[in-house]
């Protein structure tokens, strides 16, 4: 139905499809949809971006069903809740060590690649070590900055005004 099959997300898919029948919900067209939406989507969407997408095709969906089917699958380890941005979480399906590119004009993210396989390790070790005794769990690193769109469209007609900077802008001159 949608594109061409790719072996990788097929798997992920199915153990993201198992690990909601070990959760004890009912694999139902709906939660598996929203399955395989979710696994092969690069672009960390979240549950009203799945949901929106999928209504059409499912138009009795819940937007409580999507969010408890991804819920679940983050509990489950098999998908992470980001919050890269502010506003809802963003739902991750790739599990592996990897950093974020985050678009600050659209907000688009985008995963990139850990450096070293361990992202934890050697890097961090000496930083990390200025807060005595903390377990590192992950390492998370976010790129901000515009992706290539963004950054044609700011070349073409750059936004009116930047971010404001901490120093507040002198006051006009009374008249
Ligand atoms: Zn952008
Ligand atoms: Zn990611």
């Amino acid at each position: 139905m949608s594109g061409p099959k790719r072996p990788p997300l097929e798997d992920r898919s199915a153990t993201m499809l198992a690990c909601v029948r070990a959760a004890g919900l009912k694999l139902t067209p709906q939660r598996m949809a929203i399955v395989r939406e979710l696994a092969a989507d690069p672009t960390h969407p979240t549950a009203q971006e799945l949901f929106e997408r999928l209504r059409p095709a499912l138009p009795t969906m819940s937007f409580a069903t999507v969010y408890n089917t991804l819920a679940t699958l983050a509990e489950a380890g098999l998908c992470a809740a980001l919050s890269l941005s502010p506003g809802a979480s963003r739902f991750d399906p790739n599990m592996r060590a990897h950093y974020h590119a985050v678009c600050d004009r659209c907000g688009m993210v985008r995963d990139v690649p850990a450096a070293t396989p361990a992202a934890s390790e050697p890097a961090h070790a000496p930083a990390i070590s200025a807060v005595p005794g903390f377990q590192v769990r992950a390492v998370e690193r976010i790129y901000r900055g515009l992706c290539a769109d963004c950054a044609r469209e700011a070349q073409k007609a750059p936004p009116p005004r930047r971010v404001p900077g901490p120093r507040p802008a002198a006051s006009p001159a009374r008249g």
